[in-house]
Formats: structure tokens, C-alpha cells, sequence
């Protein structure tokens, strides 16, 4: 027993590996845990729930086990699965939460976030960001065709990893006033989110206070797992 913390999956039909890693994840652990959270990029891609994708059908099924099972899952949008919305949430009975999220660990105060807010210093990141999560934006992109969806989003899949390539690694990892200020806000000293792959525990101060930022891992040829009981946290390769 326990709450199971993962991040960035970036399922995809290409893939099926990782599809049947995360099914085998919630019937082995997930369907006996006290909730499961999933902190964004459970989908490489998700171009509106409407896009009903059959290679998908086992991630939702498997989802929607948890919660016949009364097991909370709870879902943060990444940036690549920012569209999830309600038809998602009635399909498996989960809950999307907003880009912050506090929540108690076992009698601890933990705030939970995908991770791409925090990269502050990829400006041009932060601009795509503003521009795809304006509500506007969205309805006008939700109601292309499915087709046409596809097409924008591949292009803006590929322009972003042109970008991406050629930008020195420091920029795309958090920012270290960024994420001090954020925690700082929410009145928290431990920090657990995803999104830059490059699964850390960091030690920090913030206000003179040791905190801590736990950084999950991205599923690639394992599933990378955080655990967290009474006892603490540790984390599980799968
Ligand atoms: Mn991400």
C-alpha cells in the first residue's frame, strides 16, 4: 500500500511496450495503492478527446479499473497531453488537476507539478505554452477536423524539436529562482514534479529552510516509479 507518483510515460501507439508496462503497473500495484497520480505526459500526443485512438483503449481501461476499484487517479496535464479534458475524466473516472497542485503526503505538504512552468528561461517554450493553453486557441483547435489537428500538431511536434536541438541544455531544465519563488508561494519545502527527464532528488533552501525537489523520471526502456508510504518515498524502476 501506498500513493504511486509518475510522470512523463509518453505513451504512444509506436510503442506498445510502454503501454503494456503501465496496464501491468495498475493491476500489479495501482488497483492496491491509496491513489495514483500521473504528473503529466501520460501521452506522447492527445489532439482532443474526441480522437478516440484504439491503440489507446488499454491506458484508459486500466484507468478506469482504478476507479472501480475506488482508487483515486488523479492527472496533470504535460505539454504534450495538455487537451485531456472532461470527456477523458467521464471515460476513466479520473480528476485533471490545474498546473498546481498541493496535496498531503502522509501528513506532509507536497506540491505537485508537471515541471515545463518552472523551465523559465526557455522563453520561446513559454511562448508556444501561453499561446496552445489560451482557452480560445483551444476551441478553435478543437474544432478543426481530426485530420487537420494531426497535421498542426506534428508541425508544431517537429518545430519544437528543431528548437529544441538547438538550445544548450541549462535553458530546458527548471530555473533555480523559479522554483524557490514557487515554492515560497505555496508554503511548501518539498517539491515533486517531471517533464525534464533527468530524474534527481535536489536539496535546497528556501527561506533558510533545507527543502527538497524530487524530479521523476521518463518511461524509455523502463517505468520509472515513486512509491510513497507512512515510511518515506522510494523509487522502483520497472
Ligand atoms: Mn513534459
Amino acid at each position: 500500500m501506498g500513493t504511486i507518483f509518475i510522470s512523463d510515460l509518453h505513451l504512444e501507439a509506436g510503442r506498445p511496450e510502454g503501454i503494456v508496462r503501465f496496464e501491468t503497473l495498475i493491476r500489479e500495484q495501482g488497483l492496491k495503492a491509496h491513489a495514483v497520480y500521473i504528473l503529466g505526459d501520460l501521452f506522447e500526443a492527445w489532439i482532443g478527446d474526441d480522437d478516440t485512438d484504439p491503440a489507446m483503449k488499454p491506458v484508459i481501461d486500466a484507468i478506469a479499473a482504478l476507479a472501480r476499484a475506488k482508487v483515486p487517479c488523479r492527472i496533470m496535464h504535460g505539454n504534450h497531453d495538455f487537451l485531456l479534458g472532461r470527456r477523458f475524466e467521464l471515460a476513466t473516472g479520473a480528476t485533471l488537476l490545474g498546473d498546481y497542485e498541493v496535496v498531503d503526503v502522509y501528513g506532509e505538504r507536497v506540491l505537485l507539478t508537471h515541471g515545463d512552468l518552472l523551465c523559465t528561461d526557455d522563453t520561446r517554450y513559454q511562448e508556444l505554452r501561453r499561446m496552445v493553453r489560451d482557452p480560445a486557441w483551444q476551441r478553435d483547435f478543437l474544432a478543426k477536423p481530426i485530420a487537420e489537428r494531426k497535421a498542426i500538431a506534428s508541425r508544431i511536434r517537429s518545430a519544437s524539436l528543431a528548437d529544441s536541438a538547438g538550445k544548450p541544455e541549462a535553458i530546458m531544465d527548471v530555473n533555480a529562482a523559479a522554483v524557490e519563488e514557487t515554492m515560497r508561494r505555496f508554503g511548501v519545502r518539498r517539491l515533486l514534479h517531471g517533464h525534464t527527464h533527468r530524474p534527481a532528488v535536489h536539496a535546497l533552501s528556501v527561506d533558510g529552510e533545507p527543502a527538497e525537489r524530487i524530479v521523476l523520471g521518463a518511461w524509455h526502456e523502463h517505468g520509472y516509479v515513486l512509491h510513497w508510504d507512512e515510511s518515506g518515498y522510494r523509487v522502483e524502476l520497472i
